[in-house]
């Protein structure tokens, strides 16, 4: 069992980084300590922010031999508490806010390697600048790192043509819980030789070794795209859509999001987004073609208007437009903190189940809470529906989130029946962990229980993450 380490320990841990780069003092921790919805809070003795893979593999020898329990952390921007420590105090906090290096950019083999810590945005940027892409794009790109988005296998608002994280690495660099290096900067795109161990660190969440470098792919930059902002009526309206747009132009469709009324009200609201169509629909896609032939998404919207499927859209004209009609989706998450209340569930069934799905969610939430508001969107193109129910108006926002698990049972019962998953792109952390047994077939806890005892033996790597206690 891990306990409070002791100051000799502290005192060690913090050698390896230098007093320079090491926190104690609780009053300047506060940034490393809670994150982005202020629903996760802990305590540390010590947040540690190494500058090298020696640094971090120093840093776990002794933390194995102390047995002092580590949280990697590298943009905290993760949803599930993973990142955070808990309140008792007792775990160091390993940030990667240091390694941020892009290593190296290769346009030929199409690959970029780069330290955990590099920021999103900056992964994106240095393809850019030799006019390649790096197609992982969230919301919270400003802020996450390949680290994390690695550890947490993210999705994102791409995933429809490119595929998740893991879809995206090549390679990887880890420090075990031991402290040893395993050296996997490989950029084959091909590699049949036995089990694939770069696959089991992706989406660990940190629980079975921390990722220190990587090498991605990149892909060719799109030189055009078609931009539409679609009123839909329904759901079932927008997946004809989405298979129409697909038939007409396969897999140049690279975003297709679900957005319902409600969100796009409460963008223009708090977030000064402008109302994209003249009047206001219940549903919305947006939809998104990459290097489409020209005239592709106005051929698809008149095809589809005469089969009902479309009553209003706009084609975006300009980048700026372009960015704009993104804005008015990627801030949604933001405008629904002004509203009170939400209780988020990151969730996905078979892409042809969302209509349903959507519709008896939302009467089981109805029966548990007359007067909930169903602030649904998400990618569409992946199954994959943030389905985020906002409290009804007026109520204590406390007497609210009071009832978190009880709406999570209900939304999860809903999933169950379609076979879906209670954790699309978020993960596990420690938000989900207890839901484990519950999900998860004793054959697959057993492996998985077995994998984090092989690889994690002493048990400190993010403990009750992913896994409960
Ligand atoms: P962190 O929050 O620091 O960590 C996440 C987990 O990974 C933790 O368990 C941590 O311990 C572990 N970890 C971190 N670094 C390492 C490492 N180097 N080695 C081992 N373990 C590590 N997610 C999506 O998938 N799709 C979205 O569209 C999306 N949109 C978002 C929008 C907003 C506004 C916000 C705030 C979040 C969104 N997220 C989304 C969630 C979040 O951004 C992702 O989960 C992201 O991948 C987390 O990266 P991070 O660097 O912030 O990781």
């Amino acid at each position: 069992m891990t306990g409070l380490p002791s100051p000799a320990t502290l005192a060690r841990l913090t050698a390896v980084v230098g007093e320079a780069h090491a926190i104690s003092n609780p009053a300047l921790m506060d940034g490393y300590m809670r994150e982005w919805r202020q629903i996760w809070q802990g305590r540390s003795p010590l947040v540690l922010r190494p500058g090298s893979t020696e640094e971090v593999s120093r840093i776990l020898a002794i933390a194995n031999e102390t047995r002092t329990a580590i949280v990697p952390q590298s943009g905290n921007t993760g949803l599930c508490g993973g990142q955070i420590p808990t309140d008792a105090g007792t775990e160091v906090v390993l940030s990667l806010d240091r390694m941020t290096r892009i290593l190296d950019v290769d346009p030929a083999d199409n690959t970029i390697t780069v330290e955990a810590g590099a920021i999103l945005k900056s992964v994106q940027d240095a393809a850019a600048a030799v006019d390649r892409l790096f197609p992982l794009s969230l919301a919270s790109e400003g802020s996450c790192r390949i680290g994390g988005n690695l550890s947490t296998n993210a999705g994102g608002l791409n995933v429809i043509a490119y595929g998740n994280t893991r879809d995206l690495c090549l390679g990887l660099e880890v420090v075990l819980a031991d402290g040893e290096v395993w050296n996997g900067l490989k950029r084959l795109r091909k590699d049949n030789t036995g089990y694939d161990l770069r696959d089991l660190f992706i989406g660990a969440e940190g629980t079975l070794g921390i990722i220190t470098k990587a090498v991605m792919k990149l892909v060719p930059r799109p030189r055009s795209w078609e931009t539409g902002f679609i009123a839909v009526p329904s759901p079932q309206a927008a997946v004809s859509l989405l298979s129409l747009a697909q038939d007409m132009s396969g897999r140049r469709v690279t975003g297709f999001e679900l957005i319902a009324d409600i969100a796009l009200q409460f963008a223009i609201r708090h977030m000064a987004v402008r109302q994209p169509l003249a009047s206001p629909s219940p549903w919305y896609v947006l939809a998104e073609l990459s290097d489409p032939v020209p005239g592709t998404l106005a051929r698809l919207l008149e095809h589809a208007m005469e089969q009902g499927l479309v009553s209003d859209a706009v084609i975006a004209q300009s980048d700026s437009q372009r960015a704009e009609l993104w804005a008015a989706r990627e801030l949604i998450s933001e405008a629904q903190k002004p509203e009170g209340g939400s209780i988020k569930h990151d969730v996905s069934v078979p892409v042809s189940k969302v209509p349903a799905f959507l519709r008896e969610a939302d009467e089981a939430v109805s029966r548990l809470m007359p007067g909930a508001r169903f602030v649904s969107f998400g990618h569409l193109g992946d199954g994959n529906i943030h389905y985020n129910v906002s409290q009804p108006v007026g109520m204590d926002k406390a007497k609210f989130l009071a009832m978190w698990n009880e709406m999570n049972d209900a939304v999860f019962e809903v999933v169950a029946r379609f076979h879906g998953s209670i954790s699309a792109e978020h993960g596990i952390g420690r938000l989900k962990a207890y839901r484990m047994p519950a999900i998860k077939s004793p054959v697959e806890l057993r492996m998985m229980r077995d994998l984090k005892k092989m690889f994690d033996p002493n048990h400190i790597l993010n403990p009750g993450r992913v896994l409960p206690e």
